[in-house]
């Protein structure tokens, strides 16, 4: 439930109310915006009088929410959430640009792409050290000391980096990371994401293969319901019928979530599509469907990349393709 409050709210009934809420049981998430306070109210609510609550004076409006996700709901937070990273910004309008490989292999590859990548207009830079993979025996990712490979590339270039937890155990290795990526197959790994909701870092959670919109939220909601509310949705592509590409690319899913949640949104092309050929169109293609940003695989040598070559663009095609994207994004403001 919402409880929309009027405009300057005097303090002493506002606390009452608070108070008389929390000893039904409810918790309360208050959201200041900048017209309004919006009380959301977690819990249950099916015994509460809405009338009552109507008739209280500093009560504009209630409103049931129905989605079982609360926190990640755009009723409870009309306001888009905006996410501070270092020098840079995700969301509220800003155009974010995570760039770099699928994983990391040496500092010279890292170093290099990342020094590209930011002279292209790259605000972030990406790079695996645990990789997920399907087979075994394919390489893991360089671990710890990717890790540390990640951390001289931002020492040399200042650009912040996002790279991929699989497990709680690797946490610690992650106190210096600035956004952590969780992937497309642990977006339901709910103790990971409870752990994570415990810190105050952002996260940027991956839309599962086969997920739902409200099962992508309902992962979201893990996170904000420990108290981090630093929280970026990708979408990355779902898994349909179609061969020629990796994945298929949902497009839908940034009117949707916009709509539904207000999380920033990034685009990830390159696991979309599995084709660097195409990577170019369909982020394109993204920055025109309203998101935030794209999120892309970017290698000095595609050909002899340790892991999804296939999908990677070379650095002088990420300058050009970027070039693109940041002309558009600004047209789209005019617009
Ligand atoms: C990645 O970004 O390197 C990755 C493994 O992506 P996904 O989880 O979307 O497959
Ligand atoms: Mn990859």
């Amino acid at each position: 439930m919402v409880v929309v409050l009027r405009p300057s709210p005097d303090k002493e009934k506002l606390d009452s109310l608070i108070l008389w809420l929390q000893s039904k049981n409810i918790s309360i998430h208050q959201v200041v915006g900048e017209s309004k306070v919006i009380l959301g109210l977690i819990g249950d609510t099916s015994k509460l009088d809405i009338d009552m609550l109507h008739a209280l004076d500093i009560v504009e409006d209630v409103k049931r929410v129905k989605e079982p996700y609360k926190e990640a709901n755009r009723q409870f937070h009309p306001e888009d959430t905006v996410i501070k990273v270092a020098n840079t910004q995700i969301g509220g309008g800003s155009l974010t640009m995570m760039a770099g490989p699928c994983s990391v292999e040496s500092e010279e590859q890292i170093v290099g792409i990342a020094k590209a990548v930011k002279e292209a207009g790259a605000t972030i830079l990406r790079g695996g050290s645990f990789k997920p993979r399907t087979s075994p025996y394919s390489f893991q990712g360089l671990g710890a000391e990717g890790i540390e490979l990640l951390k001289i590339a931002r020492k040399e270039t200042g650009l912040p980096i996002i790279t991929e937890i699989m497990e709680i155990s690797q946490l610690p290795l992650f106190d210096d990371i600035d956004v952590i990526q969780v992937g497309t197959r642990n977006m339901q790994n709910f103790n990971l994401l409870k752990e994570l909701g415990k810190q105050k870092k952002p996260i940027m959670l991956k839309r599962g293969m086969s997920a739902t919109y409200e099962e992508l939220l309902m992962s979201a909601e893990y996170i904000m319901s420990e108290g981090n509310e630093n929280v970026i949705l990708c979408e990355r592509g779902i898994r349909t019928f179609e061969t020629y590409t990796r994945n298929t690319l949902d497009l839908a899913a940034i009117p949707v979530l916009k709509k539904l949640s207000h999380f920033p949104i990034i685009i990830d092309p390159s696991h979309a599509t599995g084709k660097s050929a195409l990577v170019g169109d369909l982020a394109f293609a993204a920055i025109a469907a309203g998101a935030d940003g794209v999120m892309v695989e970017v290698h000095n040598d595609p050909a002899k990349a340790w892991c999804d070559g296939a999908q990677s663009i070379t650095p002088d095609t990420f300058r050009g393709i970027a070039k693109r994207i940041i002309a558009l994004h600004e047209f789209m403001k005019t617009l």
